[in-house]
């Protein structure tokens, strides 16, 4: 068994915990680490940190405080190199300046909610609309711009970063006060669990995600539509053109939109289809085959160069998969590396799209008294 240290990070100095080296199943480990240093400070002037999470296998996770944002991923490939596989910044400042969501937590609320309207018992809400006519990801300040406080820890399951954060009442439009944790746990399975928490003092909506974008063989190292990937969903959301579902939950069967057999994500992107021109691509949520509100799996990533797998399991409902469509190459990442169209894909778990305005989906209103209890898990591993 592996002694139990639990103990905060919240001081000014970098602190490194190490569990001593320790056998599980006869088998030697090496060690399991959490640490933290400075990243930089906000335009506000509110300094934050990186925290970096190892696990005995060397797989290894850095997070910062600001926006909960993954700055990178590094995994083994199939001849145990581990690579970096999320695309990011190097620097804290690129992430104020200019960030297509790179690894972000998104809230209050993931994906558009259309004109920014809804009405929840009775009474209409209006929300800050930065997505054309809509509001996307939260709004103008969403929850991948603000500060969270943080705690690190190691326990037997692996280190962990919890992050708080308070949401008040009418931030971005939304009611209530929203008191939200997020639990980041880098397993010694190669599994990178996060578990979202939330409570609320009014009706709300909400709709946590993260927004890596992956890329298997590394990245900034080309585009990923060589990668292998199936998506247990039998159904998707079709949506208008600026990417409102319909309302409609349509058959995958017979489209470009059918991942339930390994399929290349290059395949089929171009074709002549309505909804992948909608997208610019892939920009679809796709209605996951299973158990309402118990943990499933929703994608499995196999990158045929490095042999790289990424597994998704989830809680959510529903997966967003999108392609990076609308990278350009002006987004100058780690390394130096311009990220080019299509560089990266993201598996966003989530509630569908504009929920609040479509009584047929499945809910995401948060009610005083409930408690919002959301995982998703990305299992990495080679074939
Ligand atoms: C959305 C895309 C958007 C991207 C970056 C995805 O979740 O579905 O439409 O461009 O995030 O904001």
């Amino acid at each position: 068994m592996i002694a139990k240290p639990n103990r905060n990070l919240n001081s000014a100095l970098t602190v490194l915990f190490v569990l001593a080296s320790c056998l599980i199943a006869g088998v030697a480990s090496a060690e399991q680490s959490l640490t933290k240093k400075p990243f930089g400070k906000t335009a506000e002037g509110v300094e934050v940190d990186l925290y970096t999470l190892t696990n005995s296998r060397g797989m290894q996770v850095s997070i910062t405080n600001f926006g909960g944002i993954i700055v990178s991923l590094l995994a083994p490939d199939r001849n145990g190199k581990l690579d970096d596989v999320v695309l990011g910044f190097d620097k804290l400042d690129s992430y104020l300046v200019k960030n297509p969501y790179f690894g972000v937590v998104v809230g209050r609320y993931g994906n558009r909610i259309a004109k920014g309207r809804f009405t929840l018992d009775g009474k209409q809400y209006v929300l800050a609309c930065n997505s054309g006519k809509h509001h996307a990801h939260g709004g103008v300040k969403g929850f991948d711009k603000v500060v969270w406080r943080a705690r690190g820890y190691l326990s037997e399951s692996g280190p962990s970063l919890v992050l708080h954060y308070q949401s008040k009442d009418g931030e971005e439009g939304y009611p209530g006060n929203l008191d939200v944790s997020i639990t980041y746990l880098l397993t010694d399975k190669n599994e990178l669990r996060i578990h979202y928490e939330a409570k609320t003092d009014a009706a709300t909506p909400i709709n946590l995600t993260n927004h890596s974008y992956f890329n298997l063989v590394g990245a900034g190292n080309g585009n990923i539509l060589g990668h292998r990937l199936i998506l247990n969903a039998d159904r998707f959301t079709p949506v208008d053109k600026s990417l409102i579902p319909t309302g409609e939950l349509a058959p995958v069967e017979g489209t470009p939109f059918d991942f339930r057999k390994p399929t290349a994500i290059g395949a089929r992107v171009e074709e002549d289809n309505e909804q992948l021109s909608f997208g610019g691509g892939y920009d679809h949520n796709f209605v996951l085959a299973k158990p309402k509100g118990r943990m499933g799996p929703a994608a499995r990533v196999y990158e045929p160069t490095t042999g790289r797998v990424m597994e998704v399991f989830t809680t959510e409902p529903g997966v967003q998969f999108y392609t990076g469509n609308f990278l350009d190459g002006s987004s100058v990442g780690k390394g130096g590396k311009a990220y080019q169209h299509r560089c990266g894909f993201c598996l966003e778990t989530q509630h569908f799209p504009d929920s609040p305005n479509q009584p047929a989906f499945p809910s995401s209103i948060l009610r005083p008294g409930q408690k919002y209890d959301t995982t998703t898990i990305y299992r990495f591993s080679t074939q």
